[in-house]
């Protein structure tokens, strides 16, 4: 089976529904027939994914990724906190769950994955990113995401 490209997966011919489509689909995909099908192996299949994802954008600089999820309007992304040893992310309206009744538990590992590998790829460092607050999964104002360097191998 041959791989989807990124590039040719975000080549869009809609002439009368245009490029946008409204974020209930993905969420229905994500949240609701992801975790139907997985279980709680939803979480992982879909950080994973973001990861691989993230590793594979070709991006060089962090406002590439900044830009990125602009275009995309994975949220309103920002990186309040970048040291040595701390990067804390925060997504603001974000795609999978803002807006959402809280449901208990941290919602967006897609967007965790995303995040810790392409920051990942860009400081060439292999992150776990963990989520910590969460807009529709636990009322928070803004999905916030630790990163952790992992000690490499
Ligand atoms: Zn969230």
């Amino acid at each position: 089976m041959n791989p989807i490209e990124i590039g040719n997966a975000l080549k869009m011919n809609r002439p009368v529904l245009g490029n946008d489509v409204g974020i209930g689909l993905f969420r229905l995909v994500r949240l609701v027939a992801m975790e139907d099908i997985l279980g709680t192996g939803a979480s992982a299949v879909t950080y994973y994914a973001g990861k691989k994802l993230g590793q594979s954008l070709g991006l060089t600089h962090l406002d590439q990724f900044l830009e990125l999820c602009n275009q995309l309007k994975i949220g309103l992304i920002s990186i309040p906190t970048m040291t040595d040893d701390e990067i804390h992310v925060d997504v603001c309206e974000c795609v999978t769950c803002a807006g959402m009744a809280p449901v208990g538990r941290v919602l967006c590992h897609f967007e965790g994955g995303l995040i810790a590998g392409a920051v990942g790829s860009i400081l060439k460092k292999d992150f776990q990113a963990r989520e910590v607050t969460c807009i529709g999964g636990l009322g928070d104002a803004s999905c916030g995401f630790d990163l952790v360097a992992r000690p490499a191998r």
